[in-house]
């Protein structure tokens, strides 16, 4: 077979294109096929925790980042009932990392800085409006087959990476198992204009808020605040959407005597899934299409960032530096069981501590958290938890 490329990478994403970028900077040779026609430009992700902001610093990203974010180091936790219940700062956690906080910036924002700086690289080109719609594996190499405007297409190469999201064409291809479950209720996003900060003095820039059925989150991005929380499922966007509805929800959450001027709007459902294997030879999995979670912690783009930069580092190793190919399977061995034993167990967690309708349990969950907080080495504890950090080391630690 006569290898036209050493890596394909169907989705240019925020983890395809650093996926992408690691290679290119190596002389590792890719192609990234991108269905849609440009970058995708809508409001997802938008917190970017330390360990990612420190292995996007190797890459010369994160500055670009930071000029383009919000810096925020505390998160709260609130009770819609009982008020600011605690604090914590990622000041606790400066000697564990380069950026000890969070920053707010929209997925949207790494993905342009990440495919700006692939135009350097003329051997690793992107690719618009080419939808993967399959793959056929030898084991000499790989064949994609894509869409185009112009009609169907193929190219083949050494390794597949599927980079494509969720709904993965490249997971279905090989036909792993995306295993897991669909939560119940939907999900809405509503961002405001409003200075959430000023109208409620003291509200910090990434609040959880407890309550048995108006649970929720706020996250502070640099031009916009945003809510998030829960409708029941059987509930249309025109209900959802209609204006006093949404005011009433918005205000439960963050009271306000105007109008919030609500804009980009939008309904999902949610999953928590993991494929059930990231490799299937040399075609392998990373980002959304090998796990899913809740957005409650900001963990599922960072946790894609990680397997992206873990997986371009190995096939690195491989392509560049003659190492072996059992390097893909600690890939799946590194980094499969942090999306299950930290991001799902923290993500479920996460959404259930929000939702608890028992008042003692709730009441035992407030104390908790005030302890926490009161106690600095526990508090770090939590934050090496909650910001990825333990889950980047665990993977790492893994033979
Ligand atoms: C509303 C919302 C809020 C979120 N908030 C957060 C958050 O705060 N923090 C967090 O960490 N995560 C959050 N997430 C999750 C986060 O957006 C995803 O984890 C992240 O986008 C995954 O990146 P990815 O590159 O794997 O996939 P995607 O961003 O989905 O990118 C996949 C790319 O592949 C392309 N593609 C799809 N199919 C094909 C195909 N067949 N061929 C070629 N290209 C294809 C798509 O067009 C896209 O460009 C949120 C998600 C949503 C929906």
């Amino acid at each position: 077979m006569t290898k036209q490329t050493q890596v394909i990478i169907a989705g240019a994403g925020p983890v395809g294109c650093v996926a992408a970028l690691i290679l290119a900077r190596a002389g590792v040779s890719v192609q990234v096929l991108e269905a849609e026609a440009g970058l995708i430009s809508d409001l997802r992700a938008s917190t970017f925790h330390p360990p990612t902001l420190d292995m996007l610093a190797e890459l010369d990203v994160t500055p670009k980042l930071i000029a383009q974010g919000l810096i925020t180091p505390k998160f709260q936790y609130r009770d819609l009932d009982d008020g600011l219940i605690a604090e914590f700062d990622h000041a606790l956690i400066a000697d564990h990392t380069d950026h000890p906080f969070r920053l707010q910036c929209e997925q949207f924002k790494l993905t342009r800085v990440a495919a700006g700086m692939l135009e350097d690289y003329a051997h690793a080109p992107i690719r618009y409006e080419a939808r993967v719609t399959g793959a056929a594996q030898t084991d000499a190499g790989v064949t994609v087959k894509f869409d185009t405007p112009g009609g169907p297409e193929e190219i083949t190469a050494d390794y597949l990476i599927g980079c494509d999201g969720s709904r993965s064409a490249v997971r279905k291809s090989t036909g792993i198992a995306f295993e897991g479950f669909t939560y119940p209720e939907q999900f809405v996003t509503a961002s405001v204009p409003e200075p959430i900060d000023e109208i409620v003095p003291g509200m910090g820039h990434v609040v959880y808020i407890s309550h048995p059925e108006e649970w929720g989150a706020l996250i502070h991005a640099p031009d916009y605040w945003r809510f998030l929380y829960p409708i029941p499922a059987d509930m249309t966007e025109t209900q959802a959407f209609e204006p006093e509805f949404l005011q009433r929800k918005l205000k439960r959450l963050v009271p306000y005597g105007g109008q919030y001027s609500a804009n980009h709007l939008t309904i999902y459902g949610v999953n928590q899934r993991v494929a059930k294997s990231y490799r299937n030879r040399r075609i392998l999995l990373a980002g959304d299409s090998a796990h899913v979670n809740n957005p409650l912690g900001g963990m599922g783009m960072n946790g894609g960032i990680h397997d992206g930069i873990n997986l371009a580092e190995k096939l690195v190793q491989i392509l560049a530096q003659g190492g072996n190919e059992d390097l893909l399977d600690q890939y799946d061995r590194q980094r499969r069981p942090i999306a299950i034993e930290y991001v799902q167990a923290q993500t479920i967690r996460n959404k259930n501590n929000l939702e608890e309708t028992d008042p003692k349990i709730r009441r035992q969950r407030q104390d908790d958290l005030r302890a926490l907080a009161d106690d600095a080495q526990k508090s770090i504890d939590m934050l090496l938890q909650t910001s990825m950090i333990n889950g980047v080391r665990k993977s790492l630690s893994i033979q």
